[in-house]
């Protein structure tokens, strides 16, 4: 049984080939990031066009690279919420006409339900994470702390009440005069940096619960920017105000997975995902968590961690053993798609 994944709710157009087994025969994935940049930001309509145009071309270059034709695959699964409706739209609509055309089963995969169960994907580690366990996901446009239970099963533990983890270091990157997106840039920047020298505010540090918020940080690293003289911020000046900021991001994340781990305590591990998860500051300190409350720490290759369609193939994979799905042609994109409402069937789930 082959099964074809389709990624296209953000600014990466992706395709894969899996297995029964969850063994990847082929994934293809394209950034949108070029378009983008000169905005500033993700454009919907920009990105929708994009995955029009770039989509067919891909489905039809990772099916050759497998060694298979369309008629040879058995499922076909794309992510369809959420996410930006333009996108999600192109990628929905082409797996159920292929699925039409073919035959194949279709499953309309919740994106953050296909982050949420990479971690399981055979052969990642030597044993994979068994639920329940919790999730962080951290990316551009998710910041979330989630109880993964079961396929099927998810309990949000927190989530941010402002900007996300991804989108506060885009921001701040920008603030510094770093381009878009500045996640990386900044990372590199604050490795050179005094995170001593700026006392920036830790947010939510020391609250109940498992909330996050950045946009007080963002503010607190605005104010800090205007309050020198124009043009006076050196190198030195920018990389002490990074190092300050991703210091007080990883104390906030590490403070709020021990929260989490306290409020779930049958928690088997923990498992990042997202964008934000590559950054070397944040993944040390959620290892230092999970190591002092005795949890083993799961994080992905990045290429699992951002946006692709190996995840959204595995979780129709994983739907599939459990007994959901698959799903109705019928089934409507959702731009929004809170994680706990997975387990119903889609339609009957509609609110
Ligand atoms: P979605 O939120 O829908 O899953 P996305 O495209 O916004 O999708 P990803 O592609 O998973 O999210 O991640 C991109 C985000 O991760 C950007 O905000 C980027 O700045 C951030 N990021 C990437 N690398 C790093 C890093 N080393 N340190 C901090 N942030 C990073
Ligand atoms: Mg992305
Ligand atoms: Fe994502």
């Amino acid at each position: 049984a082959l099964v074809l994944g389709i990624e296209t709710s953000c600014d990466e157009t992706a395709c894969a080939v899996l297995d029964g087994a969850g063994v990847v025969r082929a994934e293809l994935v394209a950034s949108q990031i070029a378009d983008h940049a000169p905005f500033g930001g993700v454009v919907p309509e920009i990105a929708a066009r994009a995955h029009l145009a770039a989509l067919g071309p891909m489905v039809a270059s990772v099916l050759r690279t497998a060694g298979v034709r369309a008629a040879d695959v058995s499922a076909v699964a794309a992510t369809v919420g959420p996410g930006l409706i333009g996108g999600l739209i192109i990628g929905g609509g082409f797996a159920k006409g292929m699925a039409l055309a073919t035959g194949a089963d279709f499953y309309a995969i919740n994106h953050l339900e296909a982050h949420a169960l990479t971690a399981r994907l055979p052969g990642l580690s030597a044993v994979p994470p068994a639920f329940p366990y919790v999730l962080l996901l951290v990316s551009g446009g998710h910041t979330a702390l989630i109880a993964v239970e079961g396929v099927g099963r998810y309990r949000q533990l927190g989530t941010t009440l402002d900007d996300a983890a991804g989108e506060a270091f885009d921001k701040v990157a920008k603030l510094l005069g770093l381009a878009y997106p500045g996640g990386p840039a900044l990372e590199l920047l604050a490795a050179e940096g005094d995170a001593a020298r700026f006392a920036l505010p830790r947010p939510m540090l020391g609250r109940s619960g498992c909330d996050f918020s950045f946009s007080g940080l963002k503010t607190a690293v605005a104010q800090l920017v205007a309050a020198r003289p124009a043009g006076a911020l050196d190198r030195e000046d920018a990389a002490a105000i990074a190092a300050s900021f991703q210091a007080a991001v990883v104390a906030t994340m590490a403070d709020r997975l021990a929260h989490a781990l306290a409020m779930m305590p049958s928690a088997s591990g923990v498992v990042v995902a997202g964008g934000v998860a590559a950054n070397q500051a944040i993944r040390t300190g959620l290892r230092a968590v999970a190591a002092r409350t005795g949890h083993a720490l799961f994080a992905p290759p990045l290429r699992l961690c951002t946006d692709n369609a190996t995840m959204v193939a595995w979780a129709a994979i994983e739907r599939a053993r459990a007994g959901l799905g698959p799903d109705a042609l019928a089934t409507p994109c959702r731009p929004r798609w809170p994680l706990d409402m997975t387990a119903q069937s889609f339609i009957a789930g509609r609110r």
